[in-house]
């Protein structure tokens, strides 16, 4: 079978995108190599602007992506529940005016859509000081269509400390346990990536769900702090987890990043864990350049590609490109 026709009977799933960011002044400044406002745009017109928008989610065979709704001390310190609500209320607008993009909440939800000729979008919160330290507005987030939640991006908060707050050793807060049993009672997928190491190993002991990592890659083949240890790794799989392959550069190889090179990730896990535990989770607009062929969304056909040129069965291709995740997400948010 070659390698388009395995693409496309895949559910494709990408769990991180910083794409709504670039909707939003406050992320976006004047010549930043990171967001490029499309805030005017949208996500509903092919755009030479950034790495995603639906017409090259379409284009990449992506059937579900997830967008992350976040609210960094460093970009917006004043209002992170507003500017949380207010990319909330974008993305369904977007969904609302785009008439191939459907907001989901399921796995049901993903398969539907996919079946429909559809795309799909899901939201994930990145970093939970936007709940402003009362653990009921995960009850409103909920509520709001968000299914995924990451305790920290990268600084300290009130419920943990981020992979660059490591200085302390510290993992979670007693209202961080908190946020753990809560997420688990709602059926939302609680995200690793971006807590410090000690934050993972306090996650893996309080949840009772498996965890993702919604965009975090091996450390052993790129020594990046927020890359996992074989360790964590192994923790993962055993929680029954499941990891997203992240883009970025410098998380990819510390000297030349190109699509092989995150291959290679998939290569080490399935290695170490099994194919159960590995997916994708491209950081597209979230990051300042990529890797050499995964120039946007709509080259993701050629990781299918690599992984078929590298001698792996269908079966194996399609729980990398998105059945993991869609075990994980019908696992937890039905
Ligand atoms: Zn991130």
């Amino acid at each position: 079978m070659d390698y388009q026709s395995i693409h496309k009977e895949s559910t494709v799933v990408d769990t991180h995108c910083d794409t709504l960011k670039c909707l939003f002044n406050e992320f976006t400044k004047p010549h930043d190599s990171m967001w490029k406002y499309r805030g005017d745009i949208g996500i509903g017109k092919r755009s030479s602007l950034g790495h995603l928008d639906v017409p090259r989610m379409i284009e990449g065979g992506v059937s579900c992506q997830v967008f992350a709704v976040s609210s960094e001390r460093s970009r917006t310190p004043a209002f992170p529940l507003r500017t949380a609500i207010m990319m909330v209320e974008r993305f369904h607008r977007e969904c609302e005016s785009i008439p191939q993009l459907e907001p989901v909440t399921s796995y049901e939800g993903i398969i539907d859509a996919k079946r429909r000729g559809k795309v799909s979008g899901m939201l994930s919160i990145e970093g939970a000081d936007v709940i402003e330290g009362r653990i009921e507005m995960f009850g409103v987030f909920h509520r709001l269509g968000v299914r995924m939640v990451g305790l920290v991006h990268s600084l300290r908060n009130q419920l943990a400390d981020g992979v660059t707050d490591r200085r302390t050793g510290g993992g979670l807060s007693e209202l961080g346990v908190q946020a753990v049993e809560e997420l688990d009672g709602l059926g939302m997928i609680i995200d690793i990536s971006h807590l410090n190491d000690e934050g993972f190993w306090d996650v893996i002991e309080h949840t009772k769900n498996p965890v993702i990592a919604s965009h975090s890659n091996a450390r052993a083949v790129c020594g990046h702090p927020r890359n996992m240890t074989d360790e964590m790794i192994q923790a993962l799989a055993e929680n029954g987890g499941v990891m997203g392959m992240n883009f970025a550069p410098s998380f990819v190889h510390p000297v030349k990043a190109t699509l092989g090179g995150v291959v290679d990730h998939i290569d080490y896990i399935i290695n170490l864990v099994g194919p159960d535990h590995v997916g994708l989770g491209s950081d597209f607009d979230g990051i300042p350049y990529t890797p050499k062929g995964l120039e946007d969304v709509s080259r993701m056909p050629d990781i299918t590609r690599e992984l078929v040129k590298r001698g792996y069965e269908k079966e194996t291709i399609m729980k990398t490109l998105g059945g993991n995740h869609l075990r994980l997400i019908r696992e937890i948010a039905g």
